[in-house]
């Protein structure tokens, strides 16, 4: 009985085996994990899950693979501080703790049957991942799909081999720039808004989907804004410190709203005349 109250409230930590691990960069290891018990995580694109040592403590991690693909589940994590520094030790066969999954994802209902332009910064690329990778494997239900992603330098470039993948699908416009190039680095150089202006699209069938720093908000919305795009086809996902992942301790709130639970993903029309939101 105290088991089925805790998996309706969120509380209940799940362990999930750690299948594989490969490192993305210096800092970024990706964990392809699975339930232990055979339980499949039962996940939306955007939504995120608590990552959980005994001893050291949770974080929001947001699942990167997408929900298409359902035997296990992925989370890409930069080592910042003491939990994502304690997850990077681990390897195939180590055990962690998992709640959740928790939030409000991409509105795929409401970007069925629309052009979509999806835009990713840093490690912003991660949850979009798990949005691009539905996209791909639902590709009829969507019109035209423009990927644009941003990183600082070409060795902070996340997902290399499926980033080549995607650069040689005939159905994706996929384009990627540096803030600052190697001499090995042939690609765009610049933030990830000068590709904006370049973008052929309609803008009354476009939804546009960011995730990245909060830095990058103000300014690539201003160009989406010009392209014409209206406010509410701009769909963004907000990063808070938040510990809970159940609108109870209040860390992320803003204003009127739990980003753990109204979002992270927000429409921008909803959040735009929220003081601090962006
Ligand atoms: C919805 C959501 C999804 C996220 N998805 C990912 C993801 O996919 N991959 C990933 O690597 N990280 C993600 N993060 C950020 C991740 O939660 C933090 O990096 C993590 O909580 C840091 O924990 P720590 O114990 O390692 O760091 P700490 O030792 O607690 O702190 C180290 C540094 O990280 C900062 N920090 C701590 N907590 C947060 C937080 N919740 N948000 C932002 N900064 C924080 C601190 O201010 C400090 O500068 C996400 C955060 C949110 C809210």
């Amino acid at each position: 009985m105290e088991k089925l109250l805790l998996s309706h409230t969120g509380y209940e930590v799940k362990e999930a085996r750690i299948l594989r691990t490969s490192r993305l960069t210096e800092k970024d290891k990706l964990f392809e994990l699975s339930l232990i018990g055979g339980e499949i995580l039962d996940f939306e694109p955007g939504q995120f899950v608590e990552v959980s040592l005994l001893g050291v403590g949770e974080a929001p991690i947001s699942i990167c693979s997408s929900p298409t693909r359902r035997q296990s589940f992925e989370l890409c994590v930069r080592a910042v501080g003491r939990l994502t520094t304690a997850l990077h030790r681990l390897e195939a066969g180590d055990v962690v703790g998992i709640r959740g999954p928790f939030g409000v994802g991409f509105p795929i209902t409401r970007l069925i049957g629309h052009d979509l332009l999806l835009i990713a910064g840093g490690i912003g690329l991660a949850p979009l991942r798990s949005l691009i990778n539905y996209v791909m494997d639902n590709r009829r239900d969507f019109g035209r799909v423009h990927v644009l992603f941003g990183c600082k330098d070409p060795q902070n470039l996340l997902f290399r081999d499926e980033i080549e993948l995607w650069q040689r699908r005939m159905d994706v416009g996929f384009q990627c720039t540096v803030d600052r190039a190697d001499p090995d680095w042939k690609g765009n150089v610049g933030m990830v808004t000068a590709l904006i202006p370049g973008v052929d699209i309609n803008p009354e069938e476009t939804f546009a989907v960011m995730v990245g720093p909060p830095v990058m908000y103000r300014f690539v919305i201003a160009e989406l804004l010009k392209k014409g795009i209206p406010e509410d086809q701009i769909v963004l996902s907000l990063e808070r410190h938040m510990k809970c992942g159940l609108g109870k301790c209040g860390h992320c709130q803003i204003h009127d709203i739990y980003c753990c639970q109204d979002g992270p993903v927000f429409f921008y029309e909803r959040i735009k005349d929220l003081k601090g939101a962006i």
